[in-house]
């Protein structure tokens, strides 16, 4: 009985067209047809979420975002500024510029340098 309640629930959201990729993030405004897009496409997203600064400016549908973080030194007992730097896939229904602070998240890897993708810009 749960089962079937179950299995016609995932139907209904299926037919809404607005599927929810499992973050509390907004749906896109724009519409894309892209294979590798959580929205519109078969792209799943689980794992690490990140928000970083869009430091080059998006091409090849790739963004780049960095983000500071703290790192212990034993010797000194104190910490060191570092950055992360990751690469991640911007679909085309996400309008992405150098600058934006942008919410990315971990997928299948896409390409050589990239397992992420991006899912909401926060800022512009
Ligand atoms: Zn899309």
């Amino acid at each position: 009985m749960t089962m079937e309640t179950k299995k016609h629930a995932k139907n209904t959201a299926a037919s809404k067209k607005e599927k929810s990729i499992g973050l509390d993030v907004a749906f896109p405004q724009k519409t894309c047809n892209e294979e590798k897009c959580p929205f519109h496409g078969n792209l799943k997203v689980h794992g690490r979420v990140f928000v970083g600064t869009v430091i080059k400016d998006v091409f090849h549908k790739t963004a780049t975002i960095e983000f500071p973080r703290q790192f212990y030194v034993q010797k000194y007992e104190r910490y060191e500024k570092r950055r992360t730097r990751i690469k991640a896939h911007v679909p085309g229904c996400i309008g992405v510029m150098k600058g934006d602070l942008l919410m990315i998240a971990e997928t299948r890897p896409l390409s050589k340098t990239k397992n992420f993708v991006a899912v909401e810009v926060i800022k512009q």
